[in-house]
Order: C-alpha cells, then sequence, then structure tokens
C-alpha cells in the first residue's frame, strides 16, 4: 500500500472531480479521498462555477470531455484564455487518442484513460502534475509571456513536439511573425502603444493558430510564432494581420514580415525550423510592398553556403587557402602621385567556390564569432609585410588593416596589436587600424574607449566607409579619428553627377577644417582623379591605380616608387 505521507505536504490539497457519470464520479473519489479533499461536479458548467468558488485552493482538475450543457473541451478552452486559471493543472478523463492530442493542444497537463488504471497509477499521476504544476508557478514567467498571456518560445517548442509525436501524420508549418523596425514604433510613438500594437497582433496570431489547430508563442520583443497545420495560402492571415494593425491608429503604419517553413516530411529539429520561418521573414527587410516569404531552395541555398563557410574556416586556415591582399593608397598632393601606404584585404581561394569575395563572409564570421580569428591572421601577415619591405627597401609602407566591430569586444584585442607590432619590431604608426563607421554608432562608448587608447599608443585610427551608416557630419569634430576614409558611392558619380561632386566638396571642406586627411576610396577612373586632386583630396585608393594584389605584386609598386 502506498504510504500517504509521501503524498501530502500538511494539508490536504483539493482537487476538483469532473464527470456526468456519477460511478466514474464516486469511483475517483474513493481512490483519491484519502490523499486529497474532493469536490465533484456534473457538466462544465458547474465545474466552472466550482473553479470560480475555489479558484487558490484548487490543486488539480480532473476533467471527462463528453458531458452535457458544457463538454471539456469548452471549458478547457475557457480555463486557458483566463489567466487566472490558466496555472491551475488539467487531467483529462478519456478514452480516445484523438481527444488526447486535441485537450493537450487546448491545455491540458496530462490524461488518464478510461477504462481507469490501477488506483496507484491514478494517485501516482495526480500526485506528480500537482507537483509539476507547484514547480511549474514557480518557474511560470517562463512558461507564459506575461504581456499576451502566449506561450514562450521553450515551452512552445515542447508542445509542437508533443504535437508531433502524438499526430506524425499532419502536415505542418513553421510561422514566423515579427514587425518591421518595432524599436522604431517604440521609440517614436511611445511603450503604451507599442504594447497595444504587440497584443492586437498577438490576438490575431492566437485566433489564427487555433482556428488552424495549432499554437502559438511569443519570442523577444516583436518575434511570434505558430506551428499549425500546413496552409497553402496565408493571405487571410496576412490581411487579418493588416486589419489588426490599421485599427490602432489609422496614422501609423505598421508592416509585419511572415516568415513560413513547411515542414513537409521533416526530420529538422523544432528549433531549425522556426529558425528557417524566421530566416524567411527576415529576407522582408526592406521589401515594403512584400508581407510574406517562404523559406524556399534559393534560402536554403544560402544557408548551406553560409554553413559551408563556417564549416571551412578553420581548415581554409590551416591549408593556407587565406591570403592578403594589398592595394595601395597613392598621395595626389604633389604633381606626381606616390605611394604611401596600402591597405589590407582579406581572399579565400575556396578548393570548391573558388576565390570567393569578403562580402561573401565578413558579416557571416561576425555573427558567428569567427571574425577575430580571421581578423588576427591577416593583422600579422599584416605587420610581418611592412616588416619585411622594410627590411628590403629601406623604406616604411603603413599597412591599414581592418578591424572588424566584434574585435572591439575583445578585451584582450589591445594587448594583441601591440605584441604583434612589438614583434614585429614596428611602430604603432606603421599599423593603422581601419574601423567602419557603422560601429561607430553600435557601441559608442566601448569602441571610443578602445580607439582612445589605441590612438594614445601612437596607433593611426581610419574612419571607414564614411557616409554609408548614419553618422552626421557634425559627429566628425568628436569622434576620435586619424583619417577618414570616404565611402566609395560618393565617388562613384562625381565626375557625372554635380550634386555628388558638391557632397564631396562639401565633406572635404569639414574634413579639411578638422585637419583630417581624406582617403577617397573607389577611384576608378582619371576624371575622378582630377576631381578629387582639384577639391584637395590628399589619397587616393582605387583600381585608378590598382586593384588589391597579392604582397608580391604589391612589392613591384614599392620598387617602381625607389
Ligand atoms: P573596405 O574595407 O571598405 O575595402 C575596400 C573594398 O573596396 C575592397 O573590397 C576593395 O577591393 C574594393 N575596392 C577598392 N578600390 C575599388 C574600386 O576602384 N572600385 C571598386 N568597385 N571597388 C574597389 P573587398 O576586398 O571585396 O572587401 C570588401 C569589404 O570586406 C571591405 O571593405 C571590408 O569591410 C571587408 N574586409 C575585407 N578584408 C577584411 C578583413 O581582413 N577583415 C575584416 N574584418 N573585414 C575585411
Ligand atoms: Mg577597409
Ligand atoms: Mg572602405
Amino acid at each position: 500500500m502506498l504510504n500517504k505521507f509521501n503524498y501530502i505536504d500538511d494539508v490536504k490539497k483539493t482537487v476538483l472531480v469532473v464527470d456526468d457519470e456519477y460511478v466514474n464520479r464516486e469511483m475517483l473519489g474513493a481512490i483519491l479521498k484519502e490523499y486529497y479533499n474532493i469536490i465533484y461536479a456534473e457538466n462544465g458548467e458547474e465545474a466552472l462555477r466550482l473553479i470560480r468558488a475555489n479558484e487558490k485552493i484548487l490543486s488539480c482538475i480532473l476533467l471527462d470531455l463528453l458531458m452535457p450543457v458544457m463538454d471539456g473541451f469548452k471549458v478547457l478552452d475557457i480555463l486557458n484564455d483566463d489567466v487566472r486559471y490558466r496555472s491551475i493543472p488539467v487531467i483529462v478523463l478519456t478514452s480516445e487518442k484523438q481527444a488526447e492530442v486535441e485537450s493537450l493542444r487546448r491545455g491540458a497537463a496530462d490524461f488518464i484513460t478510461k477504462p481507469y488504471d490501477t488506483p496507484e497509477v491514478i494517485i501516482a499521476r495526480v500526485k506528480r502534475i500537482i507537483e509539476l504544476s507547484e514547480n511549474r508557478l514557480v518557474i511560470q514567467s517562463t512558461e507564459r509571456d506575461e504581456l499576451t498571456g502566449l506561450f514562450t518560445k521553450s515551452f512552445f517548442y515542447e508542445y509542437a513536439n508533443l504535437m508531433d509525436r502524438y499526430h506524425g501524420d499532419r502536415e505542418m508549418d513553421a510561422v514566423s511573425v515579427n514587425i518591421d523596425r518595432f524599436h522604431l514604433v517604440n521609440e517614436i510613438h511611445g511603450r503604451d502603444f507599442g504594447n497595444k500594437v504587440l497584443l492586437s497582433l498577438s490576438d490575431a496570431i492566437k485566433e489564427y493558430a487555433h482556428e488552424n489547430e495549432g499554437i502559438a508563442a511569443r519570442g523577444d520583443a516583436d518575434d511570434f510564432y505558430m506551428y499549425l497545420n500546413h496552409q497553402d495560402s496565408y493571405a487571410k492571415l496576412e490581411s487579418r494581420i493588416n486589419e489588426a494593425m490599421g485599427s490602432l491608429d489609422k496614422s501609423v503604419y505598421i508592416k509585419v514580415r511572415i516568415g513560413i517553413y513547411s515542414c513537409l516530411a521533416e526530420s529538422q529539429d523544432m528549433e531549425n525550423r522556426f529558425d528557417r520561418s524566421r530566416l524567411a521573414a527576415n529576407t522582408l527587410r526592406g521589401k515594403f510592398n512584400q508581407t510574406i516569404a517562404y523559406f524556399d531552395n534559393d534560402l536554403q541555398h544560402k544557408v548551406f553556403y553560409s554553413e559551408r563557410l563556417i564549416h571551412d574556416i578553420h581548415e581554409g586556415i590551416a591549408r593556407k587557402q587565406f591570403e592578403v591582399f594589398f592595394q595601395p593608397k597613392y598621395d595626389i598632393t604633389d604633381d606626381k602621385p606616390h605611394l604611401k601606404a596600402a591597405e589590407a584585404l582579406i581572399r579565400w581561394r575556396h578548393p570548391e567556390f573558388g576565390m570567393i569575395s569578403p562580402g561573401d563572409y565578413i558579416s557571416l564570421f561576425e555573427e558567428n564569432g569567427l571574425i577575430q580569428m580571421l581578423d588576427q591572421f591577416v593583422w600579422h601577415e599584416a605587420a610581418a609585410k611592412i616588416r619585411y619591405w622594410r627590411d628590403k627597401y629601406g623604406v616604411t609602407i603603413p599597412v591599414s588593416v581592418n578591424v572588424s566591430r566584434i574585435d572591439i569586444y575583445d578585451p584582450e584585442i589591445e594587448n594583441k596589436i601591440d605584441k604583434l607590432v612589438d614583434e614585429c619590431g614596428l611602430n604603432p604608426e606603421d599599423l593603422h587600424l581601419e574601423i567602419t563607421e557603422s560601429a561607430y554608432s553600435d557601441n559608442a562608448e566601448q569602441l571610443i574607449q578602445v580607439v582612445e587608447d589605441f590612438r594614445s599608443k601612437g596607433y593611426l585610427i581610419e574612419m571607414d566607409d564614411f557616409g554609408a551608416g548614419y553618422s552626421s557630419l557634425n559627429m566628425l569634430a568628436n569622434l576620435p579619428i586619424d583619417v577618414l576614409k570616404l565611402d566609395m558611392k560618393f565617388i562613384q558619380n562625381i565626375h557625372t553627377d554635380g550634386k555628388a561632386l558638391r557632397m564631396v566638396q562639401l565633406i572635404m571642406d569639414i574634413a579639411n577644417f578638422l585637419h583630417v586627411p581624406v582617403v577617397a576610396e573607389g577611384v576608378e577612373v582619371e576624371d575622378q582623379y582630377r576631381l578629387l586632386k582639384r577639391m584637395g583630396c590628399q589619397l587616393i585608393q582605387g583600381y585608378y591605380f590598382s586593384k588589391p594584389v597579392p604582397a608580391g605584386e604589391f612589392e613591384e609598386f614599392i620598387a617602381k616608387e625607389q
């Protein structure tokens, strides 16, 4: 016989038994009454009345599904929609597999199958569910999102997996919904309005998920997820969401992105499926006339390609597939241009994909924490070459290396670069550090601290891609930089477009006023070169002089100078 003291703390907990059949109620009561206070209801309506009256003391509900007046599903729905009752665990009494899944979806915690199991099993189940729910009450904040009442992500995944397990034959879709630039909605219209938007979106999503036998969750901020029956079209979801968003405030346009991954006969794990739907949604950034995107072959291909590159980088470095190229920077202040410096640029000769451009992998490696390894390789190569050329030709050609925004977070970055410069017998001013403009707005404080430390030791900081990000001209006066590299797009049209020319002139004037030399990047033709020279630009980098070339070829530029 079971020892009741294992099961009961101090006071007897209260359990509600809901069943329309007298015999069933009596039987369950007889089994459980030694351990619990039992109250009884004959149908859903009576159950709800008792639940309301005993809300505070009710530990568990045993709920029959098929009952007159109000059935068990209805009760589940009502409980599930109400924050006051949602946390009371419900064990469904059923004889049907199909009904189990359905009730699970509607929030049931467990089942007891009819005809009833042995008393020991029933007692153990009730006990376990009460314990679980008590534990869960403590961590409830992690099951339900506070604002919307939707599942949080981790619970959502659990339930989605359960749905699969009980319903493996259903074709399902993983759907991600998020709001385009939601942070701006918050910033411009206030958090209260932002919350209204989230609530109204979550209502639309909840309803849609429900109608299509699915479940819904909220992740971070404006990320919503649904796992539901496969749909051939999501036009209805789109119009429903648009309607909900449009009804809030006519003057505020809220755009959502819907990403869909259809997991037809799928072996991907749940998180992967939702990663994919989110990836699809993210392709809609900046596409103002499109709301829905599918994870399709193209995207799949991109993901595979990225995964391959991430996988191959280590071997790439070990097998010397990476090579540092150098692009000369010419000083054009005198009559005859002369070689002044160089920029080190990474190149990858991939054994299968051939030469891949950094554009394909720099941001990928930034996202995946791999950029530091690559950058350190480049810094070493660059420093070693400065030394080698100095020994061989008796001149120092300063080389600038790109420093990724991610490198800045490395607390060892200064030590690493100091050590490198020291080992190669260089002076700090021989190695220039290029930091892209947008990094300055990402994490201004930390970046400026690191940059100032570097400058105080004598390193030169070049702000890369100036004009491509969001910093304004008046920021220039306050930023600790030594050289400004004008983004290529400014130079592109100066010889054909008067407005572009005036823009460059303006930047050049301000930079001159601040005594910050300007490097014009992407200079390709003679006309651009002449105009820049006339405007007082000191340094030029671009195909007009040379593409980035291997170190051996770059050496010829040095030799020619002499
Ligand atoms: P960036 O630092 O602004 O480098 C200049 C880019 O412009 C280089 O592209 C260069 O080949 C290209 N370029 C130079 N002159 C011309 C021209 O006259 N016309 C045109 N159309 N293009 C020109 P690349 O080498 O493909 O590098 C692209 C970007 O990738 C770089 O932009 C930089 O942000 C990043 N990158 C390259 N190497 C590294 C590296 O070692 N580490 C890090 N973190 N980023 C790197
Ligand atoms: Mg650069
Ligand atoms: Mg640049």
